[in-house]
């Protein structure tokens, strides 16, 4: 093989490789930002349940204060039935009594289902608030471990620019002008393989006269299809 394609070869490995870091570096911040909203979200989830919680527990707190009231209520009423004077106004108290009776087990019932509820609710809540702090956790190492990645990769990067220069000062430099100019149109891949007589990368098939020269000399073919410059594996 001709060895300036070598040279190409290794060249574009390198920037391909180093496009690829330099992709992974740029996206980092935007990771751990995402990652830093996903921890708020758990956070608030979480703060909503134990709002909600609180919100019960005041509702209970209220309505046990209305059966204290109506208890009050019912004393007060069966106190006054011992000075009532006649019959009418005896049977009117004994019938508001029936009623505040009724009032109290009514209520007394909403209690009860209310402290069920509760206690399902702080079930339920000591098992969310063990699996918020697991998935916290998992989430802040990750956060922690994206963030320490950045040194080591821009230390990669570093090296991979110095390879990659001294690669480039390898190479005649009109070819490296090529390159760089099909590159820049090809996202980055100006090279391509010539395989089974076609070209690896846009899959067009390569003249069996240029596919015979490719193999058999050192000179520089481009793809009539793509115009990437080829270079075959096969051959010399
Ligand atoms: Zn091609």
């Amino acid at each position: 093989m001709n060895p300036e394609l070598r040279n190409l070869i290794a060249l574009q490995d390198l920037e391909l490789k180093s496009a690829e870091l330099q992709k992974q570096l740029s996206d980092i911040p935007l990771q751990i930002q995402n990652l830093n909203e996903e921890l708020a979200r758990l956070t608030s989830a979480h703060e909503e349940r134990v709002a909600a919680a609180k919100e019960l527990a005041n509702r209970r707190r209220t309505l046990e204060g209305q059966v204290d009231m109506l208890w009050a209520k019912l004393a007060r009423l069966k106190d006054q039935l011992m000075t009532v004077k006649n019959n009418k106004e005896y049977t009117a108290m004994l019938n508001e009594i029936q009623t505040t009776e009724g009032l109290i087990r009514e209520e007394e019932d909403k209690v009860l289902e209310m402290m069920e509820e509760m206690e399902a609710r702080d079930r339920d809540l000591a098992s969310a608030e063990a699996e918020m702090r697991t998935q916290s956790a998992a989430l802040q190492e990750v956060i922690r471990t994206t963030g320490d990645s950045v040194p080591g990769l821009e230390q990669q990067l570093a090296r991979l620019e110095e390879e990659r220069e001294s690669v480039a000062a390898l190479i005649d430099s009109e070819l490296l002008a090529r390159y760089r100019q099909i590159a820049g149109a090809r996202k980055g891949v100006a090279l391509a393989e010539a395989r089974d007589e076609l070209c690896s990368c846009c899959h067009v098939r390569i003249r069996p006269q240029m596919y015979a020269d490719l193999l058999r000399t050192d000179d520089i073919f481009y793809c009539d299809s793509c115009s990437r410059i080829l270079f075959s594996r096969e051959g010399q």
